[in-house]
């Protein structure tokens, strides 16, 4: 469903992204993993057209993201951040109804009730009229998973969506992030948790000074990594 080939960034004179290639599947979930400056956040944001880039390409079931209308791109492809995000000045319930009613052009009750249900998934209908900053920062992670997945989208990026969580939230997050997998939804999620990446991924892409250093199953990357950088990160980590 999202084809990366030969991917090309540049910040300047430094480049970022040394031409990386690989591909997510409809249904997978795959990690990315990699220090901090290695890339990832760089990467997310060129499959979402939130950065330009200079070579390579994106595709998104075959057709690049340069010929795409970036309203189709955004809707296809969702995008779920660290700093949550949320629209401050909106309780929880009209964050998942805005988009749906301005892009997808969805009647005020559908919208709401697709919403509702979204709440519902990730836990946060109770707090429907609530405004972001009565919510935990759990919370808010929430309510954005729901208003991401209130515009359909085929595959929801998610750049360390727990990074910014006191320690005890970090949990909630996972457990709905596993929820959409077993449901099927295609994700590529950039992560620092390792136990996340192991038991819920299909594949696990490690990153390191803006190349592909080595990709594979869980599995094949945990306990058998091929390369020394790959084994100095995770004893890092670990
Ligand atoms: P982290 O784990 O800390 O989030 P990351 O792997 O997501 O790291 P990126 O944020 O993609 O890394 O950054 C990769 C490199 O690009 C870093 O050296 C960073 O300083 C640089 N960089 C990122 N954004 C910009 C920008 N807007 N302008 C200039 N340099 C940037
Ligand atoms: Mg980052």
């Amino acid at each position: 469903i999202i084809e990366i080939q030969d991917l090309h960034k540049s910040f300047g004179d430094i480049e970022v992204l040394k031409g990386i290639d690989f591909t997510v599947n409809k249904g997978e979930v795959v990690s990315i993993i990699g220090s901090s400056g290695s890339g990832k956040s760089t990467l997310l944001r060129c499959i979402n057209t939130l950065e330009t880039f200079e070579s390579g390409d994106v595709k998104i079931e075959g057709t690049s993201i340069k010929e795409m209308n970036p309203i189709d791109l955004h809707t296809r492809v969702g995008i779920v951040f660290q700093s949550f995000n949320l629209f401050g000045h909106l309780t929880v319930l009209e964050n998942c109804v805005v988009a749906q009613r301005k892009v997808l052009k969805k009647s005020r009750e559908e919208a709401e009730q697709i919403a509702l249900e979204l709440l519902e998934k990730v836990g946060m209908d109770s707090f429907k009229d609530a405004v972001p900053e009565q919510l935990s920062g759990g919370q808010k992670q929430r309510v954005a998973i729901a208003r991401a997945l209130a515009m359909n989208p085929e595959v929801l990026l998610f750049d360390e969506p727990t990074s910014a969580l006191d320690p005890e939230m970090v949990g909630e997050v996972l457990e709905v992030m596993k929820n959409l997998a077993t449901e099927g939804l295609t994700m590529l999620v950039v992560t620092h948790e390792m136990d996340f990446a192991r038991s819920v991924s299909n594949k696990v892409v490690f990153m390191d000074g803006g190349v592909i250093v080595e990709e594979g199953e869980p599995e094949q990357i945990f306990l058998h990594p091929q390369h020394n950088r790959t084994k100095e990160f995770l004893s890092r980590v670990r």
